[in-house]
Order: C-alpha cells, then sequence, then structure tokens
C-alpha cells in the first residue's frame, strides 16, 4: 500500500481556480446569452481552459497591459512571479459593452465558455512581442507567421468561467491540475519527474524516463501536449494511443500518471521551456525533463535554427531554484547493437558498434514501405499504432489532376488510366469537368468566378477522397493556375500530381469533339478557353503529355510509371513484403543509420 505524499506546492502557493460555483452555472449561462459576445479561436480556448483550472498559477487572467509589459521585458508578472511567455486575449473589434462591462466568451462553435468583466483594453505590437518573446520576426516561425492575423487590441479582466470546453477524447487522461496533483500524491512519492512531448516516444525516450525517476527516485508526470502543436506533427489521436499503449505495458505500476495537456503551444524555444517548467509545477512536478532543442520552432529562412540547442536547458538552471523545479537534461540514449541495450551517448566505449534511426527514415524507409520499424527502435505496440495511422505509400490517397484545353485529351487519357489503375487493385473515383458540372456544380457558368467555384468544388472532394487513401482522378479545363495551386494546398502538394495534357489549341480545335470551337469562333459561346479567355500553363506539373505523338494508352502507362515510381501503387514484385516485425539480428544491424533524429521532425523523439 503508498502511503499518500504531498507533492510540490503550485507555484504562487495555490492553484488559480476559475470554474463559478456549480449552482451560479445555470444562471451566469443564461446570463451570457444576453451579453455582448466574442468567438474565441482554437488558440484562445486552450489559454482560457488552463487560465481556468490554474495551469498557469499565479496568472489569474489574460494578461492586462502591466502584466503584459513586463512579461515581455523581464520574463515575470508585474508582481514579480515568474512568467515568459504573454497570455493574452487579442480582439479585432470589442463589441458594444453594457455598463456593466460584461462580455461573453464563446468557443469557435458559439457555446459560451466564460463571463468577462472588461476592465482594460490596449493596443499591441506583434512586431515587438515576436521580438522580445520569440526572439526573431522571421515569418517562418510558426507564431509569427500566426500573430500577423491576430486582432490588434488586447483585453483583460477578471474571469467567470461557465464550463470548461467540451473534449470527448480520452476522457480519463484529461486531467486537471487538481487532479493530476490527486492522481500523483496516491503514488506516494514527492518527486516527480515531468516529461512534455509532442511527439510518438520510442525506446530511447523509454529509457531515459525511467533512467531519470530512477535518479530521483520519483515517479514519471507524462505530460503531452495535446493543444496546439506544430502543422505536421503526428496528430494527437495517433500519440495518445502510443503514450497508453507506453504507459501500460512499458512501465512499473504506480511509477507513472499519463494526462493530456490542452496548451496551445508557441515554440518560443528557452522561454517556452521555462513555461513548461513553470506548468509542470502546478501539476505537482519538481522536475522537467529538458532536451536539447526544447519547443523548437524549426528552421529560420536561412535554414539555421532560431535558438541554441541547449539555451532552453540553460534557462530552467537560470531559475530553477527559485521556480522550485529542477532542470533534469536529457541524455541522449543510443542504441549498443553488440550488447542489446540503450545506454548514454557520453558513457558509450570508443568502437562500439551504435545505431539509430532519424525521424525521416522513420517515414520514409519504415512506414511509406509498409516495413515494421525494428523492435530494439520502438516497442512493437507503439510501431503497429504508427503503422496504422501512417500506412505505407500504396495505401495512401493521391490525385491526378489533368488539366489542359477543352478537346486536349484529359478524358479519354483518364478513362484509360482508370482502367490500368483499377487492375492494380486501387479504387478509383474519377471527377470529370463536364460530368461535375451536371450534379456537383449544376448551375455554374464559365465566368472566372463561376469556373474557379467548380475547380474548388472538385478540390474539396479529391482532398476528401485523397485524405481517405483513395485514388482520384480530375479533369477538368482548370484553365487558371492559382486556382490549380490553391488546390494543389488543398490535397497536400505530396499527394498531388498535375498532369498538363499538352496539345496545341489548333489540334484541339481540328478535332473539336463537341464543336464548341466551331460554336466559339462564330461568337455563340463567350468567354471560350483558348479562344477568348486565357489558358495558363502549368510552371512546374509533375507530368506533361503529348497527344499528338502518343496515344492516350501510352500516356496513361506513362503516369503508372510516375506511381510506381513514387510507391502509389506496388510493383509486381513487392506484393508479398508484409509488416509482421522480423525479430532477426538484421534489425540490430542497420545500415550504418547514424543520422541524428531531429526534433523537427514529426516522427522523431
Ligand atoms: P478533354 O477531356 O481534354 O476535353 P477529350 O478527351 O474529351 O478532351 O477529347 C479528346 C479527343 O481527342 C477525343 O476525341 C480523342 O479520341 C482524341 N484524341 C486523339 N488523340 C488523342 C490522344 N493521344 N490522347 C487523347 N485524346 C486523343
Ligand atoms: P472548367 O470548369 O475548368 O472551365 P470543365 O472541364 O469543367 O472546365 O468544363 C469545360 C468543358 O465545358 C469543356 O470541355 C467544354 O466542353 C465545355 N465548355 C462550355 N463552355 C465553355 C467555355 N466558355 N470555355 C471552356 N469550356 C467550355
Amino acid at each position: 500500500m503508498h502511503v499518500k505524499t504531498e507533492v510540490v506546492s503550485p507555484y504562487g502557493g495555490h492553484l488559480v481556480s476559475l470554474l463559478v460555483p456549480p449552482d451560479s452555472v445555470e444562471i451566469l449561462m443564461g446570463k451570457s446569452f444576453t451579453l455582448p459576445s466574442i468567438q474565441l479561436s482554437e488558440r484562445s480556448v486552450c489559454d482560457l481552459e488552463l487560465l481556468a483550472t490554474g495551469a498557469f498559477s499565479p496568472l489569474n487572467r489574460f494578461m492586462g497591459k502591466d502584466d503584459y509589459v513586463s512579461v515581455l521585458n523581464h520574463m515575470r508578472l508585474a508582481n514579480g512571479a515568474i512568467f515568459p511567455i504573454p497570455v493574452t486575449l487579442p480582439v479585432d473589434r470589442l463589441p458594444e459593452l453594457g455598463t456593466d462591462k460584461r462580455l461573453t466568451l464563446r468557443d469557435p462553435k458559439n457555446i459560451p465558455l466564460a463571463i468577462m468583466t472588461v476592465e482594460e483594453t490596449f493596443s499591441w505590437n506583434p512586431d515587438e512581442e515576436a521580438r522580445k518573446v520569440l526572439g526573431t520576426t522571421d515569418p517562418r516561425h510558426p507564431l509569427v507567421s500566426e500573430m500577423g492575423n491576430w486582432g490588434r487590441s488586447l483585453i483583460s479582466g477578471a474571469l467567470q468561467v461557465l464550463q470548461l470546453p467540451r473534449r470527448y477524447d480520452f476522457r480519463p487522461l484529461r486531467l486537471t491540475p487538481a487532479e493530476t496533483r490527486a492522481r500523483l500524491e496516491a503514488l506516494g512519492k514527492t518527486n516527480v519527474v515531468a516529461f512534455q512531448t509532442r511527439n510518438p516516444l520510442h525506446r530511447a525516450h523509454e529509457e531515459l524516463t525511467q533512467r531519470a525517476i530512477r535518479d530521483a527516485n520519483g515517479v514519471l508526470l507524462l505530460h503531452p501536449a495535446v493543444g496546439l502543436t506544430r502543422v505536421g506533427d503526428v496528430d494527437h489521436f495517433t500519440r495518445v494511443r502510443t503514450y497508453k499503449a507506453l504507459a501500460e505495458k512499458c512501465f512499473e505500476p504506480g511509477s507513472v500518471v499519463l494526462a493530456l495537456l490542452p496548451l496551445a503551444m508557441r515554440f518560443a524555444g528557452p522561454r517556452e521551456a521555462l513555461w513548461h517548467a513553470l506548468i509542470r509545477r502546478n501539476h505537482g512536478a519538481n522536475h522537467l525533463i529538458v532536451g536539447r532543442d526544447h519547443a523548437s520552432p524549426g528552421k529560420d529562412s536561412n535554414g539555421l535554427p532560431f535558438y541554441g540547442p541547449y539555451d532552453g536547458q540553460q534557462l530552467v538552471s537560470e531559475f530553477s531554484d527559485e521556480l522550485g523545479v529542477r532542470m533534469v537534461p536529457f541524455t541522449e540514449m543510443v542504441y549498443l547493437t553488440d550488447q542489446g541495450r540503450y545506454e548514454e551517448v557520453s558513457k558509450v566505449p570508443a568502437h562500439a558498434r551504435t545505431a539509430t534511426i532519424s525521424g525521416t527514415q522513420v517515414r520514409e524507409q519504415f512506414l511509406n514501405r509498409g516495413r515494421a520499424l525494428p523492435q530494439w527502435f520502438t516497442r512493437q505496440e507503439v510501431g503497429e499504432i504508427l503503422a496504422e495511422s501512417y500506412p505505407p505509400r500504396h495505401k495512401q490517397g493521391f490525385c491526378i489532376w489533368f488539366t489542359g484545353l477543352s478537346g486536349a485529351g484529359k478524358s479519354t487519357t483518364a478513362d484509360v488510366l482508370t482502367i490500368l489503375l483499377l487492375e492494380r487493385g486501387r479504387k478509383v473515383t474519377v471527377l470529370d469537368g463536364d460530368v461535375v458540372r451536371t450534379h456537383l456544380s449544376k448551375g455554374l457558368g464559365f465566368s472566372k468566378e463561376d469556373r474557379d467555384t467548380n475547380i474548388r468544388r472538385i478540390g474539396f472532394v479529391a482532398a476528401e477522397i485523397t485524405r481517405h487513401g483513395g485514388a482520384v482522378i480530375c479533369a477538368a479545363v482548370s484553365p487558371y493556375r492559382t486556382t490549380r495551386n490553391d488546390v494543389r494546398s488543398m490535397v497536400g502538394s505530396d499527394h498531388f500530381i498535375e498532369v498538363y495534357v499538352d496539345t496545341p489549341l489548333k489540334i484541339c480545335e481540328a478535332r473539336d469533339v463537341k464543336g464548341m470551337y466551331a460554336r466559339a469562333r462564330r461568337g455563340e459561346l463567350p468567354a471560350f478557353t483558348g479562344i477568348d479567355d486565357p489558358y495558363e500553363e502549368p510552371l512546374n506539373p509533375e507530368i506533361v503529355l503529348k497527344t499528338v505523338a502518343c496515344t492516350p494508352e501510352e500516356n496513361a502507362k506513362l503516369i503508372v510509371e510516375y506511381l510506381l515510381e513514387q510507391g502509389f501503387l506496388q510493383g509486381e514484385g513487392r506484393r508479398e513484403e508484409r509488416r509482421e516485425p522480423d525479430r532477426t539480428e538484421q534489425d540490430f544491424s542497420l545500415p550504418a543509420m547514424t543520422e541524428q533524429t531531429s526534433p523537427s521532425d514529426p516522427l522523431a523523439g
């Protein structure tokens, strides 16, 4: 039996709680419907939740001007408490307030979350905040580019929180700071080591967290950020499934608490690391593991890192005593192939054979090819979950986007290609311009606006099909470059194959399959592409087809070749490759994979 112990107190002595008492919820909820209101962004919803539950204690509201200025310049609230990151509520335009100055804060679906009594409105300068907090105004920094779109006024005032944002996923793991502390205290250890993560965890992470809790004689708070992370990160649904598998199967019972933190990350490097330490103290942790490039925003416009690799470790160490959170440096673990175990890189004997797999290799050499990750690198349970979420290329969706003049040969080639893909076992949807115009786009004409709408609708459907692993072939004139590029972004460039059917106008006109060119020449069809409306050739299409020199069948085969090269189709010899993890020696002597895992890599640690 464990004895209930006390873990470290919240920063500032007690946990802030902004939730109104249950018996006043109904009345205040009624009131909230009558007040002027604003809609919060996803980011502000996350911030509000962490304010409400005390994760940001002692901060108890979106910052007012004194706190804001002090945080920017000194990493402290106006009262001197450490607080390195601005938590503000930007608005474009404040609605007219009544004499009581009350304002309802709604979530993006308009559900009321809180009532703010507005005490301050002040302007801010995104450039200044970026420079001071992020140390850069480079738009490659994900927060810099986002901040440009935030409202130009900040509002602040006392908050009455009516309800926490509704979260339906992984309910048992969504623990408030108070709930997290109670779980930790039940484990009977005073020392709690927090591990912040936004990536799937591999064996190396498991080893280092195990060592950290052993060294501290403590327990682990496995505390993934599941609010906003970086575009391109592994989605949190997949990640949390892997964390659950690890926490259940690979840790001693009673040595770990897994809790999800609805944190909207800022990628502010060192300042963010310090913020993470403060947030974890409020959840009961008195240690935080800080690795290389903690909370890294990736590379800047010149391909250079925004922060020094160990800046985060240094800043957290500097504040460690005052904050009451020890910085545990993340020691890089490497796999010793001959001994079949992990060791800290600093303790590896000279000439020992080591192996590591980078995030890029995880994706390209294993998941994309349907090869199981070796078990020395990733637990089988984790590998299987990743494999489900990241199927091999030949099971991923793709979009073949034909573009070209009317009569160029888009539909004819698409028909042959469809048959060849079906023959290879892919499921295919064809979205032909002429056909789409009879249902999805019925009623649209050929003005620039209507044509763009038509193409965007096709693009929307194509993106959905691709996302769900289907093959989609689109054949529409799609004369405008910008619109085609928009569609490329909707589908995702990796899965979008633009095929320019490059048939000269005079050939198309000579073919005049539907008699339309003749009518256009007679002036009966205004704005006909190629005659009196422009066709903008693609600048960098993946494939260019000639229809005078090549038959539709030859062209369709060219596309099939391309798909084979890209891995979207499986070559005949490849079929028998399976996903089962092989436990042979081979696993332990992977071809010199010494490239380091990079934290900016979605599948890396
Ligand atoms: P689009 O879909 O681009 O408007 P279609 O495929 O409907 O064009 O029409 C192209 C016409 O050109 C068809 O009548 C087809 O038989 C003829 N054609 C001749 N050679 C080729 C070729 N190599 N590829 C595609 N179509 C060709
Ligand atoms: P988009 O929507 O990209 O213009 P679609 O492939 O959906 O292209 O529609 C083009 C087809 O509609 C042509 O193949 C042609 O048969 C017919 N059409 C009718 N009017 C026009 C026009 N003004 N310009 C181009 N195609 C037209």
